[in-house]
């Protein structure tokens, strides 16, 4: 198909370089081509997601159908089957909305680091007159996106889908929370919107080309992964599923979530960190509900506080800090005060193994490990507690970072994420935070957190005996 007008198309790229969520990784005319291509990667929903609106966009104005393109990693260095559980449950539910739409998908099994060259050769297969795919700050994406731009040969835009600010405007690595915040806020007036779902003007016609694999859970016979972790009962991936969680939260949890989000017995917070690192929900859809919600004006602030500031501060650090997985990513004071303490006397030293068995001699520690991997998902109070107690036990601060890393990747369902990233720096590094008198053992001027301390703050026993290792 040859496409015969122009003006369209200049229409189309002035709004490509005016929104600032909007990367054009690769310019050119689309001038020619059958169809728009979007590469789904970190937002996974054919609902309110940024990325594919604007490939809705840009096939409306060029006349032409969309098809979405996903590539399944036939192995994962860290990911296991649990995560490929969800992920796949999230697919299925997301091909269906998409064929709903009028919108064509094309699942590949790929292998990771060729994702970009089968990316490429989909879009020649399919001829594509451009592409569109979403952002995700971690390094791997960063390179295919890259590598995709240097060989594709037509334009590619890349739509920062899962923030609400897009994390451009921000420059360069923020020091705190109370420094992102006001930048934040400023901006969220322009950003803080419904996102549209948009209809396709031309709807895709399934062709040789394009031929996907069935999104069905039979896609994890395709997969070689770790099968050593026990899958996660009572939690389902998918964006259906989600609303439903979403809806629950603001109907029944919200209120009191200010006072109550600290306190792990209770199961007061929203459970929404799978989904919202999956791309399951956006995080437009979650922060909206929130906003409209009929709940105390503190409760919505401070859950806003989190999925917004917390968040986006999260994926600045990734975006911004090359050194994000690793201690080095955390600030010279830092570093210098755990230096200082790095012969210190350890009164216990736990192996990986004692750990990864929940086999300390801390039974709140205990506690939130089995928590965490019958469940696959820890309470946020508690992650902080369980991090600080690695640092306490390892040999050495960067080896506490690496254990507490793989640990949280291996086990929470919204692992591999900027927030466990950032997280794990503030916990073991003092990212994100200030220097805490007075000096202590192994922490030097890095905030601690004692077992009795916290122990007292909620009900403990409650906790405890909820998720006694058996
Ligand atoms: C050591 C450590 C490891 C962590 N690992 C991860 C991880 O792997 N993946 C992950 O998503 N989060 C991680 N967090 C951040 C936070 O603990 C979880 O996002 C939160 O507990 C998830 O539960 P929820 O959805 O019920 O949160 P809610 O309290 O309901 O908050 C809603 C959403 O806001 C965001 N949010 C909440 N707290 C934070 C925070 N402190 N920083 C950034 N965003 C936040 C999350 O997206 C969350 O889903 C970690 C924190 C620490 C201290």
């Amino acid at each position: 198909m040859y496409f015969r007008r122009h003006k369209p198309h200049n229409r189309a790229m002035e709004w490509w370089s005016s929104d600032p969520r909007i990367a054009i990784r690769r310019a050119g005319d689309p001038a020619r081509g059958s169809c728009v291509v979007y590469w789904m990667q970190r937002a996974q929903r054919a609902f309110e997601n940024p990325a594919l609106e604007a490939a809705i966009r840009a096939a409306n104005e060029l006349r032409l159908p969309v098809v979405v393109f996903f590539g399944l990693l036939r192995t994962h260095p860290v990911a296991n089957l649990r995560h490929y559980i969800f992920l796949v449950e999230g697919l299925v539910d997301t091909a269906r909305r998409l064929k709903h739409r009028g919108i064509g998908v094309a699942i590949r099994a790929v292998a990771g680091g060729g994702s970009a060259r089968t990316f490429v050769k989909f879009c020649a297969d399919v001829n594509a007159a451009m592409a569109v795919t979403d952002e995700n700050p971690l390094r791997h994406s960063a390179r295919w996106r890259k590598d995709t731009a240097r060989f594709l040969r037509v334009p590619l835009l890349s739509v920062d889908a899962d923030v609400i600010v897009p994390s451009v405007l921000l420059e360069r690595e923020q020091y705190a929370a109370r420094t992102i915040r006001p930048k934040i806020h400023a901006l969220l007036p322009n950003y803080l919107k419904p996102v549209r779902n948009a209809s396709p003007l031309v709807a895709w016609k399934p062709s040789a080309q394009a031929a996907s694999l069935e999104p069905s859970m039979h896609l994890l016979r395709m997969v070689k992964v770790d099968r050593s972790v026990p899958v996660v009962s009572g939690i389902h991936g998918g964006t259906t599923r989600g609303l439903a969680a979403l809806r629950r939260f603001v109907g029944r949890r919200l209120k009191g979530y200010a006072s109550q989000r600290n306190r792990p017995e209770l199961d007061a917070t929203s459970q929404l960190s799978p989904y919202l690192h999956f791309g399951h929900l956006g995080p437009h859809t979650v922060a909206i509900a929130v906003m409209n919600a009929d709940a105390p004006a503190r409760d919505r602030a401070a859950f806003l506080e989190e999925v917004i500031v917390r968040r986006e501060l999260a994926i600045n650090f990734v975006r911004y800090n090359r050194d994000y997985d690793r201690l080095q990513g955390c600030e010279p004071w830092a570093l210098k005060t755990l230096a200082a303490h790095a012969r210190d006397r350890r009164s216990y030293l736990h192996t990986y193994r004692q750990l990864e068995r929940a086999q300390t001699h801390d039974p709140l520690w205990n506690a939130a490990q089995t928590q965490m991997v019958r469940n696959g998902w820890m309470h946020g109070y508690l992650r902080m507690y369980w991090a600080k107690k690695i640092l306490e036990w390892s040999r050495s601060p960067a080896e506490a970072f690496r254990t507490a890393l793989r640990l949280n990747d291996r086990f929470e369902l919204d692992g591999r994420d900027p927030n466990g990233f950032a997280g794990i720096a503030w916990a073991v590094g003092g990212k994100h935070d200030r220097a805490w008198g007075p000096q202590r053992p192994i922490y030097g001027m890095i905030r601690y957190m004692s077992l009795q301390n916290t122990s007292r703050k909620f009900n403990s026993k409650a906790y405890i005996a909820r998720w006694a290792a058996d």
